[in-house]
């Protein structure tokens, strides 16, 4: 990006970039009509990786750009998002305070051990699950002389989402490093914050992919609340990024037939697609995010739904500690 964008954007290095980008040929060999490749973002460092470190470089960028000396964020208890900003925190010499729902358990596992580990401060909020208490929290540390900087649940605002306008520019050169077009991006879609990035990247560098965005929880759905919150931050960053039409809402793919179970509820599908991958290439999924976006692909292949000899690409987002955590599901496997 420009360098007008630099300064509109700070940014601070956080992660290992670019993330590999592989074919996956023993995976791919199950589908003969199509070529099946990975976009590694599982291996962006930040104590395991994942996704958010990309929105992290910007939102930390950010912070630390304002003087603040301490982050707060929120999220479930087994939030990928808080984990990797805990680390983010250590790694810059800030404070990190974290808001996770449900109430304190026993035993820390997965994410959580990992939050605690890297020298977060934990708040158990009960049933304020979605950063309810970020405000007063705010302001107790306001007085108590601090600088605190709050990132939003799942880091999804347009600052956020900055690390994935960045990400399709960095697939868009892997492509022609290796000479080759894909077709279809599959991917695990939450809090919005990806999805809306990659549009606003794709539109910037002219890229044609079809994204096949896979939904996680059903209950974001609910008063079209995601879709408002995607269709904001595409506005917003078309503005922003000098794209044209900021206007006029953007066509929203999601794909919302494999969130009936419920989030962070592990089934045969989930199970399905761990095993799959897992046994033909040696690489983990996570059960909540990434498995059942691996899942929604794998239909898709096996479906004829997809144009034939379509390239076929799915972005991994991390979220291996999860899978400590759900070990009683996963022995079962
Ligand atoms: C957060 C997360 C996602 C979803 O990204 P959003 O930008 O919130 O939509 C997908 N996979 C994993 C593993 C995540 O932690």
């Amino acid at each position: 990006m420009s360098q007008s964008n630099n300064q509109q954007w700070p940014k601070t290095a956080l992660g290992f970039f670019p993330t590999p980008f592989h074919e996956l040929p023993n995976f791919s060999a199950l589908y003969p009509e199509n070529r099946v490749f990975i976009k590694r973002d599982d291996l962006t460092g930040l104590a395991t990786g994942g996704n958010k470190t990309r929105k992290l470089e910007y939102l930390i960028g950010d912070a630390m750009a304002r003087g603040a000396n301490s982050i707060i964020t929120a999220g479930a208890q087994q939030s990928n998002h808080c984990r990797q900003t805990a680390a983010a925190c250590a790694m810059k010499g800030l404070k990190c305070h974290l808001l996770l729902g449900g109430q304190k358990p026993e035993t820390y596992t997965g994410n959580l051990l990992l939050s605690h580990l890297l020298g977060a401060h934990i708040h158990f909020t009960g049933d304020n699950r979605k950063g309810e208490d970020i405000r007063p929290l705010m302001e107790k540390l306001r007085q108590a002389g601090d600088k605190p900087y709050e990132v939003p649940y799942g880091g999804s605002n347009l600052t956020g989402a900055m690390g994935f306008v960045e990400a399709a520019g960095e697939l868009q050169q892997q492509l022609k490093d290796h000479d080759l077009n894909i077709d279809y991006i599959f991917f695990a879609s939450s809090s919005g914050a990806m999805q809306a990035g990659l549009m606003l990247g794709m539109e910037l560098y002219g890229m044609e992919a079809v994204l096949m965005p896979v939904n996680i929880d059903k209950e974001e759905l609910a008063d079209n609340k995601l879709e408002n919150h995607m269709q904001a931050l595409c506005k917003e960053g078309k503005e922003k990024l000098a794209l044209k039409d900021p206007d006029k809402p953007v066509a929203m793919p999601l794909i919302h037939d494999f969130d009936k179970s419920g989030y962070g509820v592990v089934t045969q599908n989930e199970t399905d697609a761990i095993r799959q991958l897992a046994r033909h290439e040696g690489i983990i999924l996570d059960p909540v995010y990434t498995a059942r976006a691996f899942y929604g692909m794998m239909h898709y292949l096996g479906s004829g739904l997809l144009k034939k000899q379509a390239n076929v690409l799915f972005w991994h987002t991390g979220g291996i500690p999860a899978t400590m955590h759900y070990a009683e599901e996963l022995t079962r496997l």
